[in-house]
């Protein structure tokens, strides 16, 4: 996509350079920190976060399921598993977004753990100290995803929240992961490492990614991402927030599949 700038002196300048720096910048509003705490209202509409990307994963206003940002389209995984596409107007208290363009490719064979997938991801990235968005799409023997149920105010922390999460097993799925990883002293405002939401190519289920095994025809592609933007919301809530100390324990309970 190029865009046209003008005309100087008869010479007409056209530029790709515009839209070429919107790729590589993850762009995320609010920190993980504040949604720990329960920092559920809404900081962005879904049309404004679009305009900052077309790949990412976030959460709703009210903690109302999972968001998968996928070609440009938002999805919502509600608490009962169900897939809708909310409307540009809701709004969304964390999300983390980039125009997604493939540097790194990988196949991956059949039979693998998530935890297996993101150490193959990791041995051909080229640092860990930067940003990466990670889509893989193929088939997959099982993912098992959660969802969280739309919450009321007062709200709890997620901790609370995530005892009453729903559990979905999808066997035999096709589908794609969309996925974050960050660096280590991300904490605090991102997830350190890999974080994935899944959608099955019917759009018919999905959620945070908890574990998986792949099937086959499983390609990974990485984009990697030099810039990050924080966008800190504009709300008398989130200022009051404490949000000093080390949530990296609860962040881990709140993320992973319980063992
Ligand atoms: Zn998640």
């Amino acid at each position: 996509m190029k865009k046209f700038l003008g005309c100087v002196a008869g010479l007409c300048v056209w530029t790709a350079a515009l839209v070429a720096a919107e790729r590589g910048v993850l762009t995320q509003w609010s920190t993980i920190d504040a949604l720990l705490k329960g920092h559920y209202e809404g900081v962005a509409t879904l049309g404004e976060v679009k305009q900052r990307g077309d790949f990412g994963l976030g959460t709703f206003e009210a903690l109302d399921g999972e968001m998968v940002l996928l070609d440009g389209k938002v999805f919502q995984i509600d608490g009962q598993g169900a897939v809708h596409e909310p409307g540009d107007a809701v709004r969304t208290p964390f999300a983390a977004v980039t125009f997604f363009k493939a540097d790194i490719e990988l196949a991956l064979p059949a039979g693998l753990t998530l935890e297996q997938v993101q150490a193959r991801v990791d041995a051909l990235l080229p640092s860990a100290n930067l940003f990466y968005a990670v889509r893989v799409t193929g088939g997959f023997a099982e993912v098992r995803t959660r969802s969280v149920p739309r919450q009321e105010k007062p709200y709890p922390m997620l901790a609370e929240v995530v005892k009453t999460q729903s559990l979905f097993t999808i066997t035999k799925t096709e589908g794609e992961l969309v996925g974050l990883r960050c660096p280590g002293f991300s904490k605090a405002v991102n997830v350190p490492g890999h974080h994935f939401h899944y959608l099955a190519a019917d759009r018919k289920s999905g959620g945070h990614v908890l574990g998986l095994v792949t099937g086959e025809g499983v390609r990974v592609r990485v984009a990697v991402l030099r810039e990050f933007s924080v966008k800190l919301p504009e709300s008398a809530s989130f200022d009051a927030l404490d949000l000093s100390g080390d949530r990296s324990k609860e962040l881990h309970a709140v993320e992973s599949e319980r063992k």
